[in-house]
């Protein structure tokens, strides 16, 4: 049989504190379904942190046989990509691996690239589809996510990052548990000088925009930060996210953390309602996988309009307001 799959498998923070993030159980289902085109290569993950063998075993449902925890205390007290990357290209070289694959969020990128380099091996970033075969055939994403591209990854140990929502969670409840395999790294100090030193936890109560099933968007329409209190009681009554165009971080009213698109989050939730946003492409790459898309905007010819499933044309400040009465006159 041959060597396993390696998934990086990124344990959430805040209020999800040690969960793996849904981009990374996508991750294991692309590589489960990799492992089958392979004859059946096992499926393993890699794991940081001090929640990570609890985590660990939970990963048997999506597909990893194994969970190899990092245990070097010097790496896993804090995010250090450098010092991530070399212990995963060492693992990798331990296992025999024939892949190492991530999920395309900023550390999962971070983490593969810095492993690629220790393997001496490429990484094709943002792959959405891939054929093993001799050489692997992949087809991954480019200028966010307007063109495709076709090739080919000739590497032995095949490094990739796979697009956030190029295939959906596959939990199969009732599988073995994945055997939490502990891994002490060689971790030199210069690996770890570039390492986080502190988080800023959310507000409490607040909803990942990543994993909110409805999203109440806003962008240069909405006129002002004050102005984001009627977006705000939407999303109150929703249980929704607020999520942001750039222009509204740039122009301070809301926090970067909030924006979506090339630059900010990538979300899919089922409902995304997106308010004075014009539908830029480098918006739409943010928010192109939710469900639904309900546009509310003044102007009828705006380029959300052709994504958009639901559309009501007129001022935001009038229509915001009265969806939220409506809700709560319905109780
Ligand atoms: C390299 C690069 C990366 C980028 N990354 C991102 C990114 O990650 N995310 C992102 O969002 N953008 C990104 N941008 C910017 C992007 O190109 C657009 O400039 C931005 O998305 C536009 O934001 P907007 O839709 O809020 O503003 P605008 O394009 O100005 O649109 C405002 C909309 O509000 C409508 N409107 C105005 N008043 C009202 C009202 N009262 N009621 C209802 N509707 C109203 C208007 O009709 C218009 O459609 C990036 C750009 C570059 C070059």
């Amino acid at each position: 049989m041959s060597g396993p799959i390696l998934v990086f498998v990124e344990l959430g923070s805040g209020e999800a504190v040690g969960t793996p993030d849904r981009v990374s159980l996508e991750t294991l289902a692309f590589a489960r379904s990799l492992a089958e085109g392979l004859g059946g290569a096992p499926v393993e993950a890699v794991l940081f942190g001090a929640d990570a063998s609890v985590a660990g075993p939970g990963l048997g449902a999506h597909g990893a046989a194994a969970a190899h925890v990092v245990m070097d205390t010097a790496i896993v007290g804090a995010y250090a990509p450098a010092a991530w990357g070399a212990a995963l290209a060492e693992l990798a070289i331990a296992r025999g691996a024939v892949a190492v694959i991530g999920p395309g969020t900023d550390r999962g990128a971070e983490v593969l690239a810095h492993g690629a380099a220790r393997l001496g091996m490429p990484l094709a970033a943002n792959v959405l589809a891939a054929t093993p075969g001799a050489s692997w055939s992949v087809t991954r994403q480019r200028w966010a996510g307007s063109l495709l591209e076709d090739g080919t990854l000739d590497a032995p140990v095949r490094c990739l990052t796979m697009a956030p929502h190029a295939v959906a969670v596959d939990e199969r409840p009732g599988t073995s548990a994945a055997a939490v395999a502990p891994f002490a790294p060689t971790v030199s100090a210069a690996d770890v000088v570039v390492r986080v030193m502190g988080h800023e936890p959310p507000s409490k109560g607040s909803i990942s925009l990543t994993d909110a099933k409805v999203v109440v968007g806003g962008g240069r329409g909405v006129g002002s930060s004050a102005a984001f209190s009627e977006l705000e009681e939407l999303a109150g009554l929703l249980g929704a996210a607020i999520g942001v165009s750039r222009v509204v971080t740039s122009n301070g009213w809301r926090p970067h953390a909030q924006q979506v698109g090339q630059t900010g989050q990538r979300i899919a939730p089922d409902l995304y309602i997106a308010c004075g946003i014009s539908g830029a492409i480098q918006h739409i790459v943010g928010c192109k996988s939710a469900k639904r898309i309900l546009a509310i905007n003044t102007d009828a010819e705006s380029p959300i309009m052709a994504l958009a499933d639901y559309a009501v044309i007129g001022d935001l400040h009038q229509i915001v307001p009265a969806i939220s009465a409506e809700i709560r006159r319905r109780g």
